[in-house]
């Protein structure tokens, strides 16, 4: 094995989620991020280096999950299976490999479980109590792990052998029904369905006569007397982000979805006080938490959700906002720097005004720092980084170009 030579340095990606649009006529034929105005993007254009990105591949319409595992060198065609195991891993439990993960939902039933409120009148305290009552279940050779979420959220893992994720709703997904059994469609998803079916029961039982419950029913409040499992999904075997690249990693984001993603992969998730994921997100306080996170870390991530809701939200203005939010961020970030650290700015998709969703059009990208090579690129837009030296490229490669220019990066071949 040669290691090379060089001195090993730090790394960043800065993700506008949903950055990318198209031209719109309320901004003269510009799109937001044309719009913007970006002097710290601008200058770091003008320094660096710059081209397009097709997050998952050309004309695919991203979700933030799928390209948030791209952008980290993670093939999502190959390890994605739902959003379920990520968001139980956003929770906060640990996922492991082969195990079976759902969303639950703490809900009423009466004594024919018929369920009568599905989120338990969207309960917000007790839950903590209430999964305490839960934890820790084993049902023959499986090990149950539930968590609380927010409100009348939750998530459960069920980990054993051969188990199958091909199983039906316990969740009758309507008030009135009654708690469904959830059935298998093979061997391995009939043990896993049977495993589900005791869960609930055992739930019911520890929760029906809870304290939580008694003093809920005596405020006329519906009782979190049942967990109802949905969506089983299977946990992807992935390797860690250390194991994969040797090097250290955090990520500082606002989302349950993206944050779920960067626990699967054992990144460090620092907390933020000030990231709301709303438009009103301390953008100084996602820069603070990038710098703090670079102070023991080889690699930070983070993700400024605000774009994307602009989007969404098909408001041009906002986004030109968000953008230039972002802007500052970014500048925050690279004028407190300590050391000699690669910079990479970019979106994790287009999330188009006029479109109101995310769609597959490229978005731009820059490198910046020490070792990046110089283009003629002078601002940071859909369409000057169209002319820029990186080309186009896709999601998967922004970690070969930024652990290359760290220095970090093991050599392919003698
Ligand atoms: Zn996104
Ligand atoms: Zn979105």
């Amino acid at each position: 094995m040669s290691k090379s030579a060089a001195r090993k340095q730090k790394g960043v990606i800065l993700i506008a989620d949903g950055m990318g649009d198209r031209p719109i006529d309320l901004l003269e034929g510009r799109t937001p991020l044309e719009a913007a105005s970006t002097p710290n993007l601008d200058r770091l254009a003008a320094e660096g280096e710059c081209g397009m990105m097709d997050p998952v591949a050309p004309g695919v319409r991203a979700g933030s999950d799928t390209s948030h595992l791209a952008l980290l060198g993670y093939d999502p065609h190959a390890c994605y299976t739902g959003r379920g195991p990520f968001e139980v891993a956003g929770v906060g439990l640990e996922v492991k490999g082969g195990d079976i993960c759902f969303r639950c939902n703490f809900a009423s039933v009466d004594e024919n479980m018929v369920v009568t409120d599905r989120r338990a009148g969207r309960i917000a305290e007790g839950t903590q109590e209430l999964t305490a009552a839960v934890e820790g279940m084993t049902i023959g050779d499986v090990k149950c792990f539930f968590k609380e979420s927010v409100e009348h959220r939750g998530a459960l893992i069920l980990r054993g052998p051969g188990l199958g994720h091909q199983v039906s709703d316990a969740d009758p997904h309507n008030e009135g029904a009654k708690v469904l059994a959830a059935e298998g469609v093979d061997e391995a998803s009939k043990k896993t369905a049977a495993a589900v079916n005791e869960f609930v029961k055992r739930s019911y039982e520890a929760l029906r006569k809870h304290p939580v419950n008694l003093e809920r029913e005596k405020q006329g409040k519906p009782p979190a007397n049942i967990i109802l499992p949905r969506g089983a999904g299977v946990a992807p075997a992935l390797d860690s982000f250390r194991d994969r690249y040797g090097i250290s990693g955090a990520a500082v984001v606002e989302t349950a979805l993206i944050a779920g993603i960067a626990r699967y992969l054992a990144l460090d998730l620092p907390d933020v006080p000030g990231a709301t994921g709303g438009y009103d997100s301390d953008e100084s306080a996602l820069a603070q938490a990038v710098l703090a996170a670079l102070k023991d870390h080889d690699f930070v991530i983070c993700n400024f959700k605000a774009p994307d809701l602009a989007g969404h939200d098909g408001n041009a203005a906002k986004k030109v906002k968000c953008i230039e939010k972002m802007d500052r961020l970014v500048g925050e970030v690279v004028s407190n720097l300590r050391g000699p650290t690669h910079v990479v700015v970019s979106a994790d998709h287009s999330t188009p005004v006029s479109y109101k969703d995310h769609s597959g059009d490229s978005v731009p990208i820059l490198f910046w720092g020490p070792e990046v090579r110089r283009d003629g690129v002078q601002a940071f837009g859909e369409r000057p980084c169209a002319a820029g030296g990186i080309g186009r490229i896709q999601g998967r490669y922004i970690m070969h170009i930024l652990t290359n220019l760290m220095g970090t990066q093991e050599k392919f071949g003698a």
